[in-house]
């Protein structure tokens, strides 16, 4: 891929005023010196989304999403950095210069491949009214299937012919070496030959968040291999990266997403009346897929079959979704069914029942690690408590973990202190960073969490001002910031935001570039949540500190960090000895000694400068 120059993307920007952009796509309207409307990126009733003409910035107050022109034409469009620039300067008549050729290709190409697969998919569905699709009809008949459905879901029919589809397309001027980037025919050994892939199968199109048709599923009519049969990765379709079903999904948080296997499971929950279903399209689950119902909700509940490879793929799954910070439930249906057999069987009342009473991630990882022992057994016993204190120890509230320490009481008669004992050894080892775990949904409450694991509110609220306006200064002051980068590190951030944006910013120092804003935001361009949270920051008014200002703040950054480091470590050694852990206790000590003697170094420093 060929990249634009600094200029190119400076003109790029400075032409697309994002007031106009944003207004082709949203009504804006006018409030002091900015403009509101209601998000494009989440539903809401009252206006939450601000655009800035003076900063060229946008943000949304309500889901938190943010950033330039560029990030706003990425996310609406869904492109990437390079295909927005090109959108743009395509949209304001920029001329693209000859070294962006090969860009344009890409890009002309995946507009080409969705208009093919939008004619097959078309094409496909037609087949299935026509008297050639009789078995067809017949075949989602019996599935339970009904037209309306289909009609939905835009089911179709690939014809029993090896060139059907490729007539079809040909005869409408496409040329077969386009056709085979599609994925929708296959060269054949004789030169100049091709054939259908797709063959007497019911036909799922797959479309992306924004609608477009971007692959197939087809599946066999009666017996036959494979079962399921999908498009091969192509520019526009690349496995892992789509859910099917999500361009029927609607935001509501308060609603969780049902995680299926199939296409069939997807669309009898929809027929019922649950529409809030996505299929991995495989069984294992992507961290891109992750993120992209990240996107969507904050509860995702596992549906997948209950044989040895769904639960495998459930495991997998649990922990690629605990790292997006979803919360999970697992769905276990009886008899192993899967949502569609469920479905067909005994109806939407009791799948929602089914639903109600899915177990959280916990109780789950317990159940299927006692499944697999005798509890009878001593040796067996003591297996099983140690599993359970692993699983345990990741909880990280301690009513939460009471209560399942009680409940191994209830069930299985293990003793709560081997437990307690057990869990608080196993917590003081595993917990060496500093910090706080971080969830996605932290940028949103802002510093809710760290108030929570820290009962002196004002440290609390102090910190997460003083790294606020650290990064500001580095932006202000591109000179002194410089400077200040380099004595600085990320780790110093307990933000998880902060800790990219230091990071991007101390990257570019490292490069040897000036620190702008958009410079930033395009080093973050991959990360949507700090993105946003960074532009946040920009628009949150003037800042007022002066440039000297800036070594004091370093220095209040490390301190806060010292500070909270040491209060941390404190507590565990209080922990380590209450339970008689004299080894562990000692070397955090030595720990917190040296952290003592880092502060006291800084306090000189800072008395050196004047105080603080
Ligand atoms: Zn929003």
């Amino acid at each position: 891929m060929v990249f634009f120059s600094e200029n190119f993307i400076k003109e790029v920007q400075s032409k697309a005023d994002i007031v106009d952009i944003v207004s082709e796509y949203v009504s804006l309207r006018r409030r002091g010196e900015n403009y509101v409307a209601l998000c494009p990126f989440h539903s809401e009733k009252t206006p939450s989304f601000t655009v800035s003409p003076r900063k060229q910035l946008f943000y949304c107050f309500g889901c938190g999403t943010g950033g330039n022109v560029f990030n706003f034409i990425m996310k609406k469009e869904n492109l990437s950095f390079p295909e927005a620039v090109r959108f743009l300067a395509e949209k304001i008549g920029l001329e693209i210069r000859e070294n962006e050729e090969s860009l344009s290709d890409s890009f002309k190409l995946k507009r080409e491949i969705y208009n093919i697969n939008k004619m097959a998919a078309e094409f496909f569905h037609e087949n299935l009214s026509r008297k050639e699709g009789e078995r067809a009809r017949e075949y989602l008949q019996l599935r339970g299937i009904s037209l309306k459905t289909a009609e939905e879901f835009f089911l179709g029919y690939a014809l029993p012919s090896w060139d059907s589809l490729f007539n079809y397309l040909t005869k409408k001027d496409i040329s077969p070496e386009l056709i085979v980037k599609s994925g929708l025919i296959i060269p054949g050994r004789q030169k100049g030959s091709y054939y259908d892939r797709f063959r007497d199968r019911i036909i799922f199109p797959i479309k992306d968040v924004y609608g477009h048709f971007v692959g197939f599923g087809g599946r066999v009519i009666g017996q036959g291999e494979p079962k399921y049969l999908n498009s091969p990765d192509t520019p526009v379709f690349t496995k892992g990266t789509l859910l099917y079903g999500i361009d029927k999904i609607t935001r509501e948080d308060e609603k969780g997403i049902i995680l299926v296997e199939g296409y069939m499971d997807v669309i009898s929950l929809f027929q019922s009346g649950i529409n809030r279903a996505v299929a991995s399209l495989g069984t294992s689950l992507t961290e891109a897929q992750a993120k992209l119902l990240r996107r969507y909700t904050e509860e995702v509940v596992i549906a997948y079959d209950m044989d040895a490879a769904g639960r495998n793929a459930t495991l997998r799954g649990l922990e690629i979704l605990r790292e997006e910070g979803l919360n999970i439930r697992i769905l276990t249906l009886p008899e192993g069914k899967d949502p569609d057999e469920f479905l067909q069987k005994y109806g939407k009342e009791a799948f929602e029942n089914q639903l109600h009473n899915a177990k959280n991630f916990i109780e789950y990882l317990l159940d299927q690690q006692r499944e697999k022992l005798d509890l009878n057994k001593s040796v067996d016993k003591l297996k099983f408590i140690k599993k359970a204190v692993q699983i345990l120890s990741q909880i990280e509230d301690e009513i939460e973990r009471n209560f399942y320490i009680d409940r191994l009481y209830r069930q299985y008669e293990i003793p709560k202190n081997t437990l307690l004992k057990a869990l608080h050894k196993k917590r003081i080892e595993d917990i060496p960073e500093i910090g706080f775990k971080y969830k996605n949904s932290q940028f949103r409450n802002n510093n809710k969490e760290l108030r929570e694991q820290s009962p002196n509110k004002a440290l609390v609220n102090g910190i997460f001002r003083t790294e606020r306006e650290v990064l500001k200064a580095l932006i202000n002051y591109p000179e002194s910031g410089k400077k200040a980068a380099y004595k600085l590190s990320p780790i110093y951030f307990l933000y998880k935001n902060h800790k990219k944006i230091f990071s991007a910013i101390l990257e570019l120092v490292k490069k040897g570039e000036v620190i702008t804003e958009d410079k930033v935001l395009l080093a973050l361009s991959k990360d949507e949540v700090a993105a946003s949270d960074f532009t946040k920051l920009l628009m949150e008014g003037e800042f007022i500190k002066k440039e000297e200002h800036i070594e004091e703040l370093v220095l209040k950054i490390k301190q806060n960090y010292l500070k909270f480091a040491m209060k941390q470590i404190k507590e565990k050694i209080k922990k380590a000895e209450t339970i008689g852990e004299y080894n562990t206790a000692i070397n955090l000590l030595n720990y917190y000694q040296k952290l003592r003697k880092e502060m006291e170094l800084l306090k000189e420093e800072s008395a050196e400068k004047g105080g603080m």
